[in-house]
């Protein structure tokens, strides 16, 4: 098909040519004395991005998946139990992770839509007087459905009663992209992966490890090896790792932390917010809803769009690639033809988002639904002239 393909799944998000350019390099020697001139930096300037002065971050050659795998088999031992949500897609993911790993978890059923029930999590570990759960974990953005939880909230919840369980939140599709403040909200593993906020190619899982994350890791008996935090820490310090790092990717992690830096967390949490309210208005102007129940649920990195009974939201999807060279995002699961899901986190400006927002009004009118066109762009340009920056 002619022109090139618009993406706006989720993640994997589209690259900036910076980032693309930055990995396309001859092989390198890993052992060199200059690797940590190169590896040090990188790591220490990867805490800006998470927010932690306190904290570690390491990175593991692995997609998101390996850093939760990580995240708790450093810091638990079979048996314990863990205090969760199930919400979508991905919080379920983690609780079916937990278990395969021999984690007892205790779940929390709230309807697709919604995020962490922080009140009901405060009195569950209110509750536990025995301080017989061992962590708290929450899927910070549940992308199946574009749902952003209160973490504050809960590290509120935790400090409320003096709970001494660790906090694990995913932030796969959440860092470096919407606000994340890992030592203010007193996160103790926060699970990034390359593909969604730092715009690269799938392959890194990033890992921000609090100090007390760390301490649980000395008594902590789940079996690991690859993933085992106390081998990979060294990267971080001494700039040499327990493997062969994937340079490629590092280098690309470089101009991805960069690119992020020079722009300024605080201004890419409001270009995310900017861009996705102006999708907000675009789906009011559609006559349709967003998957996420109210505005304070409403996620700045993906939108769940709702559509009407009668029509398939994954037919909605199959067209926009057959049709116009457009990839979105299809419902998962319990949400499977519900909706369809436009990814708005990374390197990505109003004009480009047009081209989602018009590609699929187009579809929609194509399936007969009854849409005026240029209504929903119509409201997003409105919405981004009048919030000019
Ligand atoms: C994408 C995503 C994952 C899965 O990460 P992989 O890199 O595919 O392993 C997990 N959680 C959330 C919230 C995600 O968005």
């Amino acid at each position: 098909m002619a022109g090139r393909n618009s993406l706006f799944i989720p993640g994997p998000t589209n690259m900036p040519e910076r980032i693309r350019l930055a990995m396309d390099i001859n092989t390198e020697d890993h052992r060199a004395m200059s690797a940590p001139d190169f590896m040090v930096p990188l790591f220490e300037d990867l805490k800006k991005i998470f927010r932690t002065d306190k904290g570690e971050v390491i990175v593991f050659p692995s997609s998101g998946t390996g850093g939760w795998e990580a995240a708790i088999t450093n810091t638990l031992s079979p048996g314990d139990k863990v205090l969760t949500a199930r919400f979508g897609q991905f919080s379920s993911l983690w609780i079916d992770s937990c278990r395969a790993l021999g984690i007892e978890v205790e779940d929390i059923d709230v309807p697709w839509g919604e995020g962490a029930p922080v009140e009901q999590i405060a009195e569950r570990l209110a509750a536990d007087t025995q301080h017989e759960i061992k962590g708290v974990i929450v899927c910070h953005n549940e992308t199946a459905t574009g749902v952003t939880s209160d973490i504050k909230g809960v590290r509120e919840a935790l400090d409320a009663c003096n709970h001494p369980a660790l906090l694990y939140v995913d932030g796969i599709s959440s860092i470096g992209a919407i606000e994340f403040d890992m030592d203010a909200w007193g996160v103790d593993l926060a699970v990034a992966g390359s593909q969604k906020g730092f715009m690269l190619p799938t392959g890194l899982g990033i890992i921000g490890v609090s100090q007390k994350a760390l301490q649980a890791g000395e008594t902590a008996s789940c079996p690991r090896f690859y993933f085992d935090f106390k081998m990979m820490i060294n990267q971080a310090r001494t700039g040499f790792g327990p493997y062969t790092p994937a340079m490629g990717l590092l280098r690309g992690l470089r101009a991805s932390v960069d690119v992020l830096l020079e722009e300024g967390m605080e201004n890419v949490w409001q270009r995310h917010h900017r861009l996705a309210e102006g999708v907000r208005q675009a789906v009011v102007a559609w006559g349709l809803s967003t998957c996420a129940k109210t505005p304070a649920w409403q996620s700045d990195t993906v939108t769940g769009v709702m559509v009407p009974e009668g029509i398939d939201g994954q037919e909605i999807v199959k067209r926009a690639y057959q049709d116009y060279n457009l990839s979105l995002g299809g419902g998962l699961t319990q949400v499977a033809g519900k909706l369809f899901r436009i990814g708005h986190l990374g390197d990505l400006n109003e004009c480009m988002l047009f081209s989602a927002l018009g590609g699929a009004e187009m579809v929609m009118r194509d399936m007969g639904m009854d849409i005026e066109p240029g209504k929903g762009v119509g409201a997003a340009i409105e919405y981004w002239h009048k919030n000019k920056v």
